[in-house]
């Protein structure tokens, strides 16, 4: 209609890479850099708390357990202070909701508030990301799929187009300078070296420059 007609006239033809992450949240192409929230001393204090809340609640419960008469099961009793505890437990974990999910809210009223054209994400593999064991707890404070949503949502509203990127794209292996692939690029490499042009750059801004270009012709 004329209203996203209005809108698209107010956007820049700047088309914004966004490349999202463990290290930081966000890496864009524009430079924008936005930090893992879980990473700040609120986010770690919190769940500080929250796990030692949780121990004392397990080491409450088996004090407190009955054997049942005869059988193998043990009775586990909740008394007036394991509530309080949970109750505690609750709000701690609200909390934490809370903050991740207005920081979700913060990071992409921001991004859209730059007006680019359009937004290129990649299709992250979230579901495989989480079998990983070592991985999937960050994973899942990250928020990726809320940040997917709330970026969608946002871009539509402002008249911006949204690309996801084809799972395969190479984004992170491709020298955004010369086009090769360094199919040997490792996780841990957080510098992307170019062995064909001998360009050096931040591997996640690489990568945001990437996504930016997605299928430009
Ligand atoms: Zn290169």
């Amino acid at each position: 209609g004329i209203e996203v007609n209005e809108k698209k006239e107010e956007l820049t033809n700047i088309s914004l890479g966004i490349d999202l992450g463990l290290k930081e949240l966000a890496i864009c192409s524009d430079g924008k850099i936005f930090k893992n929230i879980n990473k700040t001393k609120k986010v770690k204090k919190l769940e500080k708390r929250l796990k030692q809340k949780q121990r004392q609640i397990s080491r409450k419960y088996e004090i407190n357990k009955i054997k049942k008469e005869g059988g193998e099961r043990c009775q586990f009793i909740k008394t007036k202070n394991i509530k309080k505890l949970e109750n505690t437990t609750k709000l701690i974990y609200r909390k934490l909701a809370n903050i991740r999910n207005n920081y979700i809210h913060q990071v992409t009223t921001s991004i859209v508030k730059t007006k680019p054209y359009r937004i290129v994400i990649e299709d992250l593999n979230v579901s495989g990301m989480m079998k990983n064991k070592h991985l999937s707890d960050s994973v899942k404070k990250q928020c990726f799929h809320k940040f997917r949503q709330y970026i969608t949502y946002k871009s539509e509203l402002n008249g911006i187009e949204l690309v996801v990127a084809d799972r395969f794209y190479p984004s992170s292996k491709t020298c955004n300078k010369c086009g090769f692939i360094k199919k040997d690029l490792k996780l841990k490499d957080r510098v992307y070296r170019c062995p064909h042009c001998g360009a050096v750059i931040d591997r996640d801004l690489n990568a945001s420059l990437n996504l930016s270009m997605y299928k430009l012709a």
